[in-house]
């Protein structure tokens, strides 16, 4: 019998649901157990593959190809829980099944309404996501707050739910804010008392309450908190401000969490063994010896969340080498304004990410020919591919005015194209080419040497690929074709000789990074970045 642990927010958003669940999963699976985790997202799209990176973030893809949140890239990092398409489910997802299922007439004669058919189908989605997984404990974070009108059917489906498994089968966590005020020298607990209170108008009565604060919670407030909120003291987990992510797990362990969890659900594990994680990971974190400073040059970097797991992958190779890696978040519009040579000539290394549009492409393209002559170590994701083609045809082969179809449909030199079956595309939801495909990688070549591997899996997410009319003439000029998806002969990694590190791929290598195990993509490239003195 699976068991069930929801996870609600409350006061404000952005307090960090997705790692307190994230860190729930990491010591349940260090007791042995298996688990699962999965986001209810209360917004109206299908999935958030249709929205702008501003207001969202990062799209995370799965190896089976669903475009989702982006929390449920801190699932994988945390566990070894593998994310699917039933990992994420939105009100868009449930509106759609239950207006197909009463269009094809399998309610006929009954009025459609929110609960109990928009209950039952979120439901019937958390079990669906628990019978694929397999794991004995499934733990579900309902996005939003507690308060907005769009989450309530979720929370709805989630007090039915323990009514249904039964209570010692299902467990409500709740994560809420305990500020400190200034003024008043105080840390106040009204705003949880409140937070609480409207859950419990929706008929769910916390068991856990994790409060985020900047100050220790003494005694006193966590008996006030437990006295007005109806939480056991125990279960009042104080969730300090951390200095890296990856000591929440050591944090809620050192309270007793794990012990708490298991004994409501009556289960009987070894105990929790966080050694490992906290020896390699955690103390490397917090003390490493070298330093590198990188420079992702994108057009999102106003936003920490827009490329979350390429910023998480850099963290781990520099957890793996050693390493605090200085992130230097460049504008790509401001290389356009400035150059290049002013804004990355302090960087031992230039990363290019994904994305999507013409606006800041130039400012790539400088960016990446900045590194290729300078020797300094260039990693290049997906659209950063895309733009290295684009440089070296441009800047080497001669091939002037060069670029990808998606920025410049005239083009003389159309080195990067839509596949004949993208062509006739209308619909622009789920319809890139997404998930995971394999990769034969080329013996002898510098990504061979990284993956010590022939072939590989990564996950993609794009439209655009590599014109193979363009091979010969790159490769005899220099560019080394080192990893190529057979079944279609599709370019996915490219490198240059003579080069420390020039390697840029088709696919995505920061969905697959963690922080005991970094992406050896990445990892390379920092190490690249440390020989470099800047
Ligand atoms: N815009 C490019 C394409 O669709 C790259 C996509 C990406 O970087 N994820 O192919």
């Amino acid at each position: 019998m699976t068991k069930y642990i929801f996870t609600t927010g409350g006061v404000i958003s952005s307090l960090g649901k997705d790692i307190a669940s994230a860190s729930i999963g990491k010591i349940l699976e260090s007791s042995g157990l298996k688990v699962a985790l999965m986001k209810l997202d209360p917004y109206i799209n299908v999935d958030p593959g249709t929205m702008y990176p501003y207001q969202h973030g990062e799209v995370y893809v799965t190896e089976d190809g669903a475009e989702t949140d982006l929390d449920l890239g801190h699932y994988e990092r945390f566990t070894s829980a593998e994310t699917t398409r039933f990992s994420n489910a939105t009100t868009g997802q449930v509106y759609n099944t239950v207006i197909a299922r009463e269009r094809r007439g399998d309610y006929l004669g009954k009025t459609i309404q929110v609960i109990p058919h928009i209950t039952n189908e979120i439901k019937e989605r958390i079990h669906k996501a628990a019978h694929a997984s397999k794991a004995q404990v499934m733990i579900i974070e309902i996005g939003g707050t507690v308060g907005d009108i769009e989450s309530l059917p979720f929370l709805e489906a989630a007090r039915q739910f323990r009514l249904e498994v039964g209570y010692r089968n299902a467990l409500y966590i709740h994560l809420t804010l305990i500020p400190f005020v200034r003024s008043a020298e105080e840390i106040k607990t009204k705003p949880t008392q409140h937070s609480v209170g409207k859950l419990r108008e929706i008929g769910i009565q916390p068991d856990i309450l994790i409060c985020r604060t900047e100050k220790t919670l003494s005694d006193d407030i966590k008996e006030k908190i437990s006295l007005f909120c109806n939480v056991n003291k125990e279960a009042v987990i104080e969730a300090r401000d951390a200095e890296s992510i990856y000591q929440v797990p050591l944090m809620f362990k050192d309270q007793g969490l794990d012990k708490i969890i298991l004994s409501h659900f009556g289960l009987k594990c070894r105990s929790t063994d966080l050694k490992d994680w906290d020896e390699l990971v955690v103390q490397k974190a917090l003390r490493p010896r070298y330093k590198a400073t990188v420079a992702v040059v994108g057009k999102y970097i106003g936003l920490q969340d827009a490329y979350k797991s390429i910023y998480e992958s850099l963290i781990h190779s520099g957890i793996y080498n050693d390493t605090r890696v200085i992130i230097k978040k460049v504008d790509s519009e401001d290389v356009e304004k400035h150059g290049a040579g002013s804004m990355l000539n302090d960087v031992a290394g230039i990363l290019v990410p994904g994305g999507f549009g013409y606006r800041g492409i130039e400012g790539k393209v400088a960016a990446i020919k900045f590194a290729r002559e300078k020797n300094i170590p260039f990693l290049g994701l997906c659209l950063g591919m895309q733009c290295a083609v684009v440089e070296f045809a441009r800047n080497v082969c001669g091939l002037k005015g060069a670029n990808s179809t998606e920025f410049n449909k005239s083009t003389k030199y159309p080195v990067i194209s839509l596949l004949e079956e993208q062509r006739d595309i209308k619909n622009m939801g789920g319809t890139m080419r997404l998930g995971a495909y394999p990769c034969r990688v080329k013996k002898g070549s510098v990504a061979h040497k990284t993956y010590k591997k022939s072939m590989v899996t990564e996950r993609h997410r794009h439209r655009y690929e590599f014109n193979n009319i363009y091979r010969d003439l790159l490769e005899k000029k220099g560019i080394i074709f080192s990893g190529i998806y057979p079944k279609k002969n599709l370019v996915e990694m490219i490198e240059i000789k003579k080069h420390p590190y020039f390697i840029a791929v088709q696919f995505h290598p920061e969905f697959k990074s963690k922080p005991d195990k970094p992406h050896p993509l990445f990892r390379d490239f920092i190490a690249a970045a440390l020989k470099i003195k800047r």
